[in-house]
């Protein structure tokens, strides 16, 4: 057997791995890592360019949205008031060549006095209701003054008449301890007269809100008051009809001293209302003295396209566009563009044009980096800033690629080779494993079976020595009595060591076979006189254990060549198994035949078989059967092995017929061809 060293064989297998495995997969992993890398910088080009083309694509669009929406605002010849107004336009207003100012719409809180519509009238008595106001106030006979007031209801129709005497009636009734019918006074007049005022000034949907309040607050009717007080300010928020600042003030006022519980919706709307006073105010400056607005010295109005003027506002109130243009040389217009939310509007609508699959993100900053605008799928944080052209206000674009992942790259089209290299090297890599799990399961197997043939071989040697030992000493001591018992006991030690030597034949051989050392030396063999001396050799032996072996040669079988103690060999080991193996049966047959053109020796016992497992395996070297190592029977499992060897070294085969516990047939054929005598 050839010696291996675990080591050298250890050294072997991290060899082979490294040239099979590692070697090309560090080879093929740099390719593929060099060829993503260059990839990538390729795409990032690609994608900086593209970047570029939107962003140019989405100022373009705006511009030509611009000079359209501005189109749309003066294609009117008349600039009626009656004109829908869009949600962007914070302003829009006419001036003439005298210099009065005409608002076509607004978005304004209040208006400056020289703005309103409606002239203010002095607040005054109708003469009609003089005489209620002297019973009322003079006289303090409350329930006829009410008549009084009811009577002018019921009859006049003149509607600022009828306004003044409901006004009275409510108040009255507030005087007589009837609050609930003042109440629905005041709401019946919010139903009747939205939108419009009293005296020409105040508003008769607010003014009767705040009084419903007071009447709220002074009878505890806590809900009632927490639903009006929204809704008031709501309304103040939104006006319905145009009014003074000094009205919107005055209002303001009363709410806040009204409204003193603290309430999340209720102090964003009183911030709601500071933030569009603010506004308000900066844009009647914008109306009414344009100067003061724009008194900054980088303020001047870059002139645009059709003559139209145009200048970006960004003060803490207001981010818009103010634009101005002259109409048929006597009337100057002016427009302010709420710009967040003209653009919030309209980049949803270019958006979805210009980058309809969502692969890039968008995001617009004004110039404090608040953010106005925001279509994000998945946030990066390299974006590329572009700034927005001149006439409009000084914001940025930031855009960026959706970077597909690392996986994505990989099933990206066009990046098919790496694919391919990376199942490659995936490949390599379970190859590679499995070559390692074989290769020592192999080795551990093998390992395992040497050391159990040692200890083996071991005991087999042992008990032929054994004998000879106790039976050398007793001969010595004279302590054999009989010659005839003393010529048994020469014998048996013959037998014991012609066994032993079998024995130490059959490791010999197996270690010449087993690193191809073994030579054969072919001569003419009878195979019948060297079966019948083998058998004669072995009787004395066999008849002591009661063994009855039937030896049959129905043909006469010609001479072959072959090697004789080779085929000595073959027959000690097949028969000696066939003894070990019998069991309690004490028969064996042994036949010798000629078929056709080969020679068929056959060794039958009646003992305790191999199963069906085992059969496929008893030829392997070290190999024992499951049985016998439970049985106790003795073996080293190499003494098929060598027949098998032997067989095919002279060009034959070998099988087995067994079934367990009833017994087992080897069958040895090998051709006569050459052989033929
Ligand atoms: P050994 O006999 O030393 O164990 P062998 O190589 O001669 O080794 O045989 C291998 C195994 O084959 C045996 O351990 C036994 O299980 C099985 N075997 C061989 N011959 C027989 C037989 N005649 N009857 C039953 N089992 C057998």
């Amino acid at each position: 057997m050839k010696p291996v060293k675990p080591g050298s064989r250890r050294r072997k297998i991290i060899l082979y791995y490294t040239l099979a495995v590692v070697l090309p997969g560090i080879v093929l992993g740099y390719l593929a890592y060099r060829g993503i890398r260059n990839d990538q910088a390729l795409r990032e080009k690609e994608s900086l360019r593209r970047l570029e083309m939107n962003s140019q694509a989405f100022f373009n669009e705006i511009d030509t949205s611009f000079v359209q929406f501005i189109n749309k605002q003066t294609d009117d010849p008349m600039l009626s008031i009656a004109r829908k107004s869009d949600p962007s336009v914070l302003v829009f207003f006419v001036k003439d060549s005298s210099g009065s100012k005409k608002l076509i719409t607004h978005q304004l809180l209040y208006l400056p006095a020289e703005l309103l519509t409606i002239e203010p009238e002095q607040p005054g008595l109708f003469s009609s209701l003089k005489e209620g106001s002297r019973l009322e106030f003079v006289e303090r006979k409350y329930a006829e003054a009410l008549r009084f007031y009811q009577g002018i209801i019921l009859r006049t129709v003149n509607q600022e008449e009828k306004i003044q005497a409901l006004v009275a009636s409510a108040g009255l009734y507030n005087k007589m301890n009837q609050p609930d019918k003042a109440k629905t006074l005041y709401y019946e007049m919010q139903e009747d007269y939205q939108g419009q005022l009293l005296n020409g000034q105040i508003p008769i949907e607010l003014m009767a809100g705040l009084e419903i309040m007071k009447i709220n607050l002074a009878s505890k009717e806590t809900i009632e008051l927490k639903n009006n007080r929204k809704q008031y300010l709501k309304l103040l928020l939104n006006p319905s009809c145009e009014y003074s600042p000094d009205q919107f003030n005055m209002f303001y006022q009363s709410f806040k001293e009204i409204i003193t519980e603290n309430d999340p919706v209720i102090d964003s709307l009183f911030q709601q209302l500071d933030t569009q006073s603010a506004r308000t105010d900066y844009l009647i400056r914008i109306l009414t003295e344009p100067e003061l607005a724009f008194s900054n010295v980088n303020d001047h109005l870059i002139e645009s396209k059709n003559e139209i003027y145009s200048k970006s506002v960004n003060s803490s109130e207001l981010a818009a566009v103010f634009i101005s243009w002259n109409k048929n040389n006597d009337t100057q217009t002016g427009l302010v563009i709420d710009f967040p939310v003209y653009l919030k509007s309209l980049s949803e609508k270019l958006i979805n044009k210009l980058n309809p699959d969502s692969s890039i993100n968008i995001k617009i900053e004004d110039d404090d980096g608040k953010l106005i605008f925001s279509k994000v799928l998945k946030e990066e944080t390299s974006y590329l800033s572009f700034p927005f052209p001149e006439n409009l206000p000084k914001w940025e674009l930031l855009l960026s690629e959706n970077k597909p992942g690392f996986i994505a790259t990989l099933f990206r089209t066009g990046s098919g080779i790496y694919l391919f290299v990376f199942i490659l090297i995936a490949l390599f890599m379970i190859l590679g494993f499995a070559f390692i799990m074989y290769t020592l399961n192999v080795e551990l197997r093998l390992n395992k079976l040497k050391s159990e043939f040692i200890s083996n071989v071991s005991h087999e040697l042992k008990s032929p020595l054994t004998t000879i030992r106790m039976m050398t000493e007793m001969l010595y001591h004279n302590r054999v009595e009989t010659e005839e018992r003393k010529s048994a006991y020469y014998s048996a030690m013959l037998e014991e060591s012609e066994h032993l030597s079998h024995l130490i034949d059959n490791i010999l051989d197996f270690s010449r076979m087993d690193d191809d050392r073994k030579k054969y030396d072919f001569t003419d063999v009878n195979l019948d006189e060297l079966l019948l001396k083998f058998l004669e050799s072995s009787r004395e032996r066999l008849k002591e254990q009661g063994f009855n072996i039937r030896y049959e040669n129905p043909d006469k079988v010609p001479l072959i060549r072959g090697d004789r103690d080779a085929i000595l060999q073959v027959f000690h080991n097949l028969i000696d198994n066939a003894i070990k193996f019998s069991g309690t049966s004490r028969v064996i047959d042994v036949t010798l035949s000629r078929r056709d053109n080969e020679i068929v020796f056959c060794v039958k016992d009646y003992g305790i078989g191999i199963s069906a497992k085992d059969q496929k395996r008893i030829f392997d070297r070290f190999y024992r059967g499951d049985k016998p190592q439970k049985l106790g029977i003795k073996g080293s499992g190499i003494g098929l092995t060598i027949v098998k060897q032997i067989v095919e070294a002279h060009g034959g085969t070998i099988a087995i017929e067994s079934e367990v516990d009833k017994g087992s047939r080897i069958t040895v054929r090998i051709p006569l061809d050459g052989t033929l005598h």
